[in-house]
């Protein structure tokens, strides 16, 4: 799926979590997973969507103007109507409402206009040694866009970090690779099949694309969402190392805890929250996960 128009759905500063030291994140709309735990839902689709949050409205009626589809009426007991099949995600109602009752999911952007948001932070890389992360939603599935983020990066020698699902094609990968500096990786679980039930598709490229961008050198730290009952089993996480094993290039081990700070956002998209009974692992599980990582000779952190 390639973007004519590149699309991201947040550009945060000082982040602590996405890679060395502090960093700008880019998030990239669109992903080709649906994990079932995932916390930023308005990064799935590709598409802008727009949100509309009744209760912000305050009846004026600006935006049933606007609208150029007539897909906005005022309900006299429920306020501001939108009927999703008429919308084309414009964001007209988004620009007039003075309510802010409209929101979009996400933007159409630029190398340019990244590159100036990735600048204003520069100070803090220059003295924290910490750079850029391009994450999602899944990079790589923009990835001329990326690939020209990156370049771009790597002329004015600022740390490039990837973080990605590794559903990509394998050639994509490697092209995305020569030009990123360390790849954040997720690697939910080793059962191709429960992989598939959680996440919307089996691990096979995914494992085959880490092997491939070990082998050729690339320096990967990987990540491990962690769900009670869904992939934090001693087992689990023993098959984790068992592949890993044999991998050069591996940095270390980042231990992700589900959390349910997505739950809010899937109500505003009005989307059913696929995590609703998902939790963490206790803290004592948790302990005894790092004491068998750490057993295994791999550098460790909980929570990036
Ligand atoms: S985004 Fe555009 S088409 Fe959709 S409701 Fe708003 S004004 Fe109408
Ligand atoms: S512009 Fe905003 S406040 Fe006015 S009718 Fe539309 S949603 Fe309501």
């Amino acid at each position: 799926m390639h973007h004519k128009i590149p699309t991201i759905f947040a550009i945060k500063g000082y982040a602590l979590h996405d890679g060395p030291q502090i960093r700008t994140t880019v998030f990239f709309k669109g992903c080709p997973l649906s994990c079932h735990w995932c916390h930023n839902p308005e990064g799935l689709s590709p598409n802008i969507e727009i949100i509309t949050l009744r209760d912000r409205c305050v009846g004026c009626g600006e935006c049933v103007v606007a609208c150029p589809q007539q897909a906005l009426a005022i309900d006299p007991a429920d306020g501001i109507d939108r009927t999703p099949a008429l919308c084309i995600a414009c964001g007209r109602c988004v620009e007039v409402c003075p309510a802010l009752a409209h929101a979009a999911t996400g933007w159409r952007t630029s190398v340019a206009a990244v590159m100036a948001e990735i600048e204003k932070d520069r100070p803090f890389y220059d003295t924290s040694g910490g750079g850029v992360t391009f994450s999602g939603g899944e990079p790589l599935l923009q990835p001329d866009f990326l690939l020209a983020l990156l370049q771009e990066c790597g002329r004015r020698r600022i740390h490039r970090t990837v973080d990605t699902t590794g559903f990509a094609p394998t050639a994509t990968v490697l092209t995305i690779a020569a030009e990123t500096d360390l790849f954040l990786y997720d690697l939910k679980m080793m059962d191709s099949a429960r992989h598939l039930r959680s996440t919307g598709v089996d691990n096979t490229l995914i494992l085959a694309n880490l092997v491939a961008l070990c082998r050729a050198g690339h320096p990967v730290r990987i990540r491990i969402p962690l769900v009670a009952g869904v992939n934090d089993g001693e087992d689990d996480i023993r098959a984790v190392l068992a592949f890993l094993r044999d991998l050069p290039g591996i940095t270390g081990i980042d231990l992700l805890p589900y959390h349910g700070i997505g739950r809010a956002k899937y109500r505003k998209l009005g989307i059913d929250y696929p995590g609703e009974t998902l939790t963490a692992p206790d803290r004592k599980h948790m302990n005894s996960l790092l004491g068998i990582i750490t057993g295994a000779g791999f550098q460790v952190t909980i929570g990036g």
